[in-house]
């Protein structure tokens, strides 16, 4: 997968109009255009254990901008789940909000965000946070903008049932590409030791008759001095 991830982010020029659109791009470690260079040139850890990965919100912002016609949302989604898959270590309050969000949007078939900040911050146990944030939330649930009780959508169930598939998947085909990498490098390691063995083995073969004819009394090569004299 992580091939095809990379193949796919052969065309970027880096114009950087996809970092330009993003709005969660200030949150990122890696603005979307750098993350596409740094698969470009192989930096594929680092872009598994970055922030940018888990913080992107999929609004498909740098998809539609693109000139080069790159998923670069797409991508964004297939390394959360390469990464999620891996069990990457990233930040407590980055896991916490990832799993707040798809948590959401399994249970509901859509995203409430006043749930999901709820659960955020529960996850976090960090009230200052909440309360930080507290002052954004009011004007925008009393204005109609944010609903105070979350609904389901039509198909929530459904919505669901493929999440948790795809995570079953995604889990089951990293451990296989990880098991395949251990297996090719036993494989390499045994070459490379039946490689050594076999040339000690040659040289004990090439110093086994020199030896042998030295014991049987022959001629020892005479010193450089003496051959000058
Ligand atoms: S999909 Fe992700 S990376 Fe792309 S613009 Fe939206 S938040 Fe940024
Ligand atoms: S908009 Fe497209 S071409 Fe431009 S930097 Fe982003 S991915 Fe690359």
């Amino acid at each position: 997968m992580i091939k095809r991830v990379e193949a796919d982010t052969r065309d970027c020029y880096q114009c950087g109009n996809c970092s330009a659109g993003c709005p969660a791009a200030f949150t990122f470690d890696y603005p979307p255009n750098q993350v596409m260079r740094m698969l470009q040139v192989g930096l594929v850890d680092k872009v598994l254990d970055s922030t940018a990965v888990q913080l992107c919100v999929q609004c498909l912002t740098c998809t539609a901008r693109c000139p080069r016609n790159i998923d670069v949302a797409g991508i964004f989604e297939d390394l959360k789940t390469i990464a999620t898959a891996q069990e990457r270590e990233v930040p407590e309050y980055v896991k916490t909000f990832n799993k707040a969000f798809m948590g959401a949007v399994a249970r509901f078939g859509r995203l409430p965000e006043l749930y999901m900040m709820g659960m955020f911050y529960l996850g976090t146990m960090n009230p200052k946070m909440a309360m930080g944030d507290a002052g954004l939330a009011i004007p925008m649930v009393t204005k109609g903008k944010m609903k105070l009780v979350p609904h389901k959508a039509k198909g929530a169930d459904e919505v669901s049932r493929i999440y948790k598939k795809s995570m079953e998947k995604a889990k089951a085909r990293e451990k296989a590409e990880a098991e395949a990498l251990i297996e090719a490098a036993a494989q390499a390691g045994a070459a490379e030791g039946a490689k050594v063995s076999e040339k000690a083995a040659t040289s004990e073969q090439v110093a086994a008759p020199e030896k042998a004819a030295t014991s049987l009394g022959a001629p020892t090569p005479a010193p450089e001095s003496e051959v000058a004299e």
